[in-house]
């Protein structure tokens, strides 16, 4: 509010005035954050539409700011991906979140996905990178998933592709992230390792409607033929409502992960929450 005054810093929550916040301020304490641990791990659930079971969860960082309190990711990776910390902060949140799927032992899924950005995926140490972290966690590469954006594969060429072919060799799995808003080539997909489509929250929306959208229904129900014609398994983003949850599951979407199900959480909460589903 206006009337904190001065030049006195309020805590911020997750959704206040980005403007508020200097961002060459924010850009030039990323790599003393990194190093005071100041990044934090939540992880969301991915639930199987046949079953509501749990299927895996993905990895969402945040920034524990001193001043500002929590920032989302939308706040700060852009600017680390400008300056290239990306790099050990991408590797950070893959060893943390490999490691944190190796102590959700029993009634859990040792299943995690991690999103890799842009300059992560041209960094010559991926490959070797990601196999030391599963290596020293001994964490099969089937339980892990890298996410990368529809828009970054799509613009990657062969030998930019290469690392993530080597990845899938091995068994990690690869998913198409924010699809639908890359303007793809449909029949580009083929020549990517993606195993998964993660269908963007902009194309479920129009299903909260009653009705839904007729045009959204058959987007969705055009995208899941192809992709299941194309071996890929799709899974939908942001369900935010039971209605929305049935029809995606009667248009035949594999997994479903948004607020209907579970919010991101610490990883206590995710194992108190689903360790007994
Ligand atoms: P994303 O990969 O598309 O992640 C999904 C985002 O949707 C997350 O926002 C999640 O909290 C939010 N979400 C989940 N369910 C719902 C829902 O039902 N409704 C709505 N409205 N939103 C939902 P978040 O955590 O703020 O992350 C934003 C973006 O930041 C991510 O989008 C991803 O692109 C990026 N990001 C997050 N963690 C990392 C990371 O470790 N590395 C990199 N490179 N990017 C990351
Ligand atoms: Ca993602
Ligand atoms: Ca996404
Ligand atoms: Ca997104």
């Amino acid at each position: 509010a206006k009337d904190a005054g001065g030049n006195r810093y309020e805590v911020a929550d997750p959704d206040s005035d980005a403007r508020a916040i200097d961002r060459h301020s924010l850009t030039t304490h990323l790599p003393a954050a990194l190093e005071r641990d100041e990044f934090f791990l939540e992880f969301q659930p991915l639930i199987r539409m046949s079953d509501g079971t749990v299927d895996g969860a993905e990895a969402l960082v945040r920034w524990a700011h001193p001043v500002h309190g929590r920032l989302g990711p939308d706040r700060f990776i852009p600017l680390a991906e400008h300056t290239g910390l990306i790099v050990p902060l991408g590797r950070w949140v893959l060893e943390q979140a490999v490691a944190q799927t190796c102590t959700w032992a029993s009634g859990l899924p040792l299943r995690v996905n991690v999103n890799l950005s842009p300059r992560q995926l041209h960094h010559p140490d991926l490959v070797p990178d990601t196999i030391a972290v599963l290596e020293a966690a001994g964490v099969e590469p089937s339980a892990l998933c890298l996410e990368v954006t529809e828009s970054a594969l799509i613009s990657a060429d062969e030998a930019e592709l290469k690392p993530l072919w080597q990845l899938a060799e091995l068994g990690v799995d690869i998913a198409l992230d924010d699809f639908g808003t890359g303007y793809s080539n449909l029949a580009n997909l083929r020549k990517l390792p993606a195993t998964t489509l993660k269908l963007d929250r902009s194309f479920t929306q129009g299903l909260q409607r009653h009705p839904a959208d007729p045009v959204d229904v058959t987007f969705v129900e055009g995208i899941v033929s192809l992709a299941h014609a194309l071996g890929l398994a799709v899974t939908v983003e942001g369900v935010e409502t039971e209605h929305q949850a049935g029809q995606l599951r009667e248009l035949g979407c594999d997994t479903a992960q948004g607020w209907y199900y579970a919010r991101p959480s610490s990883a206590t909460e995710f194992a108190r929450e689903w360790a007994t589903s």
